[in-house]
């Protein structure tokens, strides 16, 4: 058996009940066989693939809160440092009631190779909770953060683990979190990204995952003779990736047609009215069912089914395994030309398959959407230096980091015969700069 097969068998074996963690590893895995071939003595004699499947270590705590009614709640919460032979570990906690250590371990595992793929200095983990902050108060908002972050404080810092957001997780609930971390801890560092402007926070950091998608969208469709004006787009989601992938799409000329929440999905023919989304989402944290008062020419619907609409790009922008086979069987029926995810592994790997096998240009997460984390390094910069850079300026590295993420992918895939296949590029683009500098540290 390969070296390759033999991990993903112990991966199996170590790790029952955790499937999205299995299903990210095959996916990275089966990609790097190329690499792993062409250096399998070495690999082997370091264990490197067997070190690179385990987390360097995983807390998980409770996190009890009081609520409104004066009832005391328990909750779960969660850190995974993954790998930091590149950097401190950096990655989202994510708010959720489907939040389990599997989950937290194939989010983490994947940000290793996203996060090196920025090219900034930043190792990989993750973290979060089984909370669900819909529907709760600001204040019960304030004392779950609050309590999630009595526990986390110890096991973070500036140059140790940098957590951010990511679902469920947003400008409030870093605020409550970084307050109580400086008030615990006695330190005004940049522990956490995503931070409020007033308070250490970096201008486009709000926008950078759905504009940082457009960048690399852009220049995908460039490479590949496609104009991105005048396209249709399909959009799932409609969080803080959704709102700011739709508003790059349209200032690069492209029509949005689509967005969903958890209960279900709006179409508008004339393009997405991005203000009132704001509104709806941003301002009352509300239902999409919402959207008709705004656009009555616009249609509702419950449940799934963004895929189902005809368009040339679509960007899987809600949540892990959102988009199927039978989704991907429809979207090439109706002439879709590229699919790029602004979610974490939205796409299951059938769907991948089936989609590049049929000629779709398929951009895979952890380079489509590494423009967030990208800007969060930037963040940290920008903390470390204790000065803040221009929107021009971070928009404009973060327009480079994401050009130079395709190119960077697109080579890897050509230089070990598989042209076109960004998943395999994207894979070995981020592992091999990690592979290297955990060699060169030794047995850690
Ligand atoms: N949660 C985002 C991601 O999946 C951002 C992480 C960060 O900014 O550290 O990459």
């Amino acid at each position: 058996m390969g070296y390759v097969d033999e991990i993903i068998e112990r991966a199996i074996a170590k790790n029952p009940g955790e499937p999205e963690f299995i299903q990210a590893v095959k996916e990275v895995l089966t990609s790097l066989r190329p690499v792993v071939d062409a250096n399998e003595d070495l690999y082997r004699k370091e264990a490197l693939l067997e070190r690179l499947i385990e987390p360097d270590r995983q807390f998980k705590f409770r996190v009890p809160w009081v609520d409104d009614k004066g009832q005391v709640q328990v909750n779960v919460g969660y850190r995974v440092q993954f790998n930091n032979s590149i950097g401190p570990y950096k990655g989202g906690l994510r708010l959720h009631p489907s939040v389990n250590i599997g989950i937290i371990k194939f989010l983490g595992f994947e940000q290793i190779f996203k996060n090196s793929l920025t090219s900034l200095p930043i190792g990989g983990g993750k973290g979060g909770s089984d909370f669900d902050p819909k529907g709760k108060s600001d204040r019960e908002v304030m004392a779950f953060c609050q309590s999630f972050m009595t526990e986390l404080c110890k096991y973070i810092g500036a140059d140790v683990d940098v957590p951010a957001g990511d679902i469920g997780t947003g400008a409030r609930e870093i605020g409550y979190m970084y307050g109580q971390y400086k008030r615990i801890r006695g330190m005004y560092e940049g522990v956490l990204t995503g931070k409020g402007l007033s308070y250490g926070g970096s201008l486009v950091r709000t926008e950078a995952t759905g504009y940082g998608l457009l960048y690399l969208t852009d220049e995908m469709l460039k490479c590949n003779g496609i104009d991105i004006a005048g396209k249709t787009v399909c959009i799932s989601g409609s969080g803080n990736v959704a709102i700011y992938a739709t508003q790059k799409a349209q200032q690069l000329g492209a029509k949005v047609v689509t967005l969903s929440d958890s209960t279900g999905w709006v179409y508008d023919p004339d393009g997405i009215d991005l203000d009132a989304i704001k509104e709806i989402k941003e301002v009352k944290r509300a239902r999409l069912t919402e959207y008709r008062n705004y656009r009555p020419n616009s249609e509702y619907y419950e449940g799934r089914g963004v895929w189902t609409v005809k368009c040339d790009i679509a960007l899987p922008c809600a949540t892990q395994n959102e988009l199927s086979l039978e989704d991907a069987k429809v979207l090439v029926a109706n002439g879709c030309k590229a699919v790029a995810e602004g979610a974490n592994m939205p796409t299951t790997l059938e769907a991948t398959e089936y989609l590049q096998e049929n000629g779709v240009l398929f951009a895979p997460g952890k380079a489509a959407n590494a423009g967030g984390v990208a800007t969060s390094a930037l963040e940290m910069s920008q903390n470390s230096e204790r000065l803040s850079w221009s929107f021009e300026e971070v928009d404009a590295k973060l327009k480079s980091i994401m050009v130079n993420i395709f190119h960077n992918m697109d080579d890897a895939s050509k230089r070990y015969g598989f042209e076109g296949n960004y998943v395999v590029g994207a894979n070995i683009a981020g592992f091999e700069k990690v592979a290297s500098a955990m060699i060169a540290q030794g047995v850690c």
